[in-house]
């Protein structure tokens, strides 16, 4: 197989690239490193069977060459994290939304390519106050355009609802991955993401910032087993026009993350508790909980995340450290 992906020097991207390299397929990556990094895919670079163009996908004509010149494509090239997305709101809108567009349009018409787009768990916004795990189709609750955080949710939709049009009306083969909060070495906390923020806080003794009361919760699932997921997806006929989560399901509070990162570093630094306006800015709100249900995909192909919190904790540190 040769796989096109985009956004594949992000931290998900550079795993699924080693990945499909160490199955021996050939890999091009397109990314224009706004939150990617050539340092996380230093290591493959001299692959033969890797290329790397570091472009953006709104170049329209590299894409009509590229994506000619694969045979599946993993659309993971987006804007991310919360942090981002508050402070890059239009950079971020016109990348998911323009960007996904292109892919989808060049898909289509070069050889109706398979192709995977991975959205986000972020979609599902406040449902229920998630009291509850989600599931694909479960209903969407979100919050007003005022605040820019659900602007990241609307347009991750609008890309989920483009796909399946393609599908529908042209039948190009899609499918939809949903990611819960993934971690694991090459990501970074630049954009707001929690767990290596708590990591590299706690290993530099400064204050492990949790915000808000602590109370929230998320599940968060290990990059390679998020990896594995996406790839079987790909490989699976019965996935196409269809959306799935991918996540652990196993759900841990911030505060007690703080906690866990504060005693698996062995680390002096004291936990802070900083108010959301503060954190990020006023009106900011927050997913109470989130927490996927995974019958779907695991009745499919048999999805079981392997890696539990310790352990992914265990292996951020030692990325940080080197
Ligand atoms: N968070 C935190 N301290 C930080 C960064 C994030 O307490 O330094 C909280 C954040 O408010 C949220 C959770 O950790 O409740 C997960 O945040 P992240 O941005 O990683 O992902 P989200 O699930 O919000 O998309």
């Amino acid at each position: 197989m040769k796989v096109l992906i985009t956004g594949g020097a992000g931290f998900v991207g550079s795993h699924l690239s080693e990945k499909l390299l160490a199955q021996k397929n050939k890999v091009i990556v397109i990314d224009n490193l706004s939150t990617g990094d050539m340092r996380n895919i230093e290591h493959i670079k001299d692959d033969k069977n890797f290329e790397c163009y570091a472009d953006t996908i709104m170049n329209t004509k590299l894409i009509k060459k590229l994506v000619k010149k694969c045979n599946a494509i993993y659309h993971l090239a987006a804007a991310v994290g919360v942090k981002y997305i508050i402070d890059n709101p239009l950079e971020s809108i016109k990348t998911n939304v323009a960007g996904t567009e292109i892919i989808l349009e060049y898909a289509n018409k070069f050889g109706k390519k398979k192709t995977l787009i991975a959205s986000t768990s972020e979609i599902y916004g406040k449902n229920m106050d998630g009291r509850m795990a989600f599931k694909e189709d479960h209903d969407r609750i979100l919050g007003t355009t005022t605040i820019p955080r659900w602007s990241y949710s609307c347009t991750k939709a609008l890309d989920e609802f483009l796909a399946l049009a393609y599908w529908r009306e042209k039948k190009l083969p899609v499918v939809i991955a949903r990611l819960f909060n993934t971690c694991g070495p090459r990501q970074t906390g630049r954009y707001g993401m929690v767990l290596p923020r708590f990591v590299k806080q706690a290993l530099s003794g400064r204050p492990i910032t949790v915000y808000g009361d602590g109370t929230q919760t998320r599940c968060f699932t290990y990059v390679t087993d998020v990896v594995g997921a996406l790839i079987s997806l790909m490989d699976c006929k019965k996935a196409v026009g269809e959306a799935f989560n991918i996540g652990n399901p196993k759900s841990i509070s911030i505060n007690e993350l703080a906690k866990k990162v504060k005693k698996i570093t062995g680390s002096r630094s004291k936990i802070e508790h900083i108010p959301y306006e503060k954190a990020y800015e006023k009106g900011f709100e927050d997913m109470k909980h989130r927490q996927p249900d995974i019958t779907k995909i695991k009745e499919l192909i048999g999805f079981n995340p392997t890696i539990g919190i310790d352990e992914i904790i265990t292996r951020t540190i030692e990325y940080f450290k080197g």
